[in-house]
């Protein structure tokens, strides 16, 4: 990894954050992402642009907005920190091996779809955490583009990319209508769950669609407990499945072929 370019790596990761906060806090609002500037929520002060630093420029003005003192959300530099972190990630373990192999444009293609479907899931983790919702505009266009891309020879088949869609997809609703079925309630399931996770086999095919999906419900279960005995986020019982995928998603993408592996190793020993 060079160090020079995992220093530019979390630079923009962490201004890239900054955006997100935008987009976690104007999409669910249904507001334009670009217009008016970034302003206080409380009295509508302009940021100005020293005060748009990622992480630095809370810790200066110590969590308040500099106009009326208004707190804050903690959350705010919380996002940046965890997407500059999230491309340092991506940097050593996605673009750094691939970069011996980046003479096929299928295979850049492929790259900078996991980088932006990974970086793009962060917002909407955070947004289906507060709001119970994965706004579409997000995932809808990914899917088509991946979806597309796939036709490039290099990256994933149009065939393992159907297979991934329905994988990740399909399995998911048949959980939704049998979730409606068993436990009479409306919603078990939301529709912006089964469209993150047909996006994500769409882009990482299958295996990665189902190993996703069995960890989240791993973690779903022990975070879910815990989410309703701290009371957080736990709203009538509902508990967003989003954040679960999206950690999921980036440990099977970024681990994936060593859990699985470590799986087969272990039943050869149980079993063989
Ligand atoms: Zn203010």
């Amino acid at each position: 990894m060079d160090p020079f370019w995992a220093v530019i790596s979390v630079l923009l990761g962490l201004v890239l954050g900054s955006f997100f906060n935008v987009l976690i806090y104007r999409l669910p609002r249904h507001e334009s992402i670009v217009k008016p500037g970034s302003h206080c929520p409380h009295c509508g002060r302009p940021v100005r642009p020293w005060e748009n630093i990622p992480v630095a420029s809370y810790l200066v003005l110590r969590g308040r907005c500099a106009g009326c003192g208004w707190r804050i959300p903690l959350s705010y530099p919380i996002v940046e920190l965890m997407t500059g972190v999230a491309a340092l990630l991506l940097y050593g373990l996605v673009v750094t091996p691939a970069i011996p192999a980046m003479h096929s444009c299928g295979l850049v293609v492929q790259i900078c779809l996991t980088v932006l479907v990974l970086l793009l899931v962060i917002p909407l983790a955070i947004i289906d955490l507060f709001n119970f919702i994965i706004p579409d505009v997000i995932t809808l266009p990914l899917l088509v583009c991946a979806a597309l891309l796939s036709f490039l020879p290099g990256g994933i088949t149009p065939l393992q990319c159907g297979l991934g869609i329905l994988a990740g997809g399909g399995s998911l609703f048949v959980v939704a209508i049998a979730g409606e079925y068993i436990f009479k309630k409306d919603e078990v399931m939301g529709g912006g769950d089964i469209k993150l996770m047909a996006l994500a086999g769409a882009v990482f095919g299958w295996q990665t669609a189902f190993l996703t999906i069995m960890m989240a419900a791993g973690i779903g279960s022990v975070g879910g407990i815990l989410m309703i005995a701290f009371k957080k986020f736990a709203r009538e019982h509902r508990i967003p499945f989003g954040p679960f995928l999206t950690l999921s998603l980036w440990i099977a993408v970024l681990w994936g072929d060593r859990i699985i592996s470590l799986y087969f190793s272990f039943v050869d020993k149980a079993f063989g």
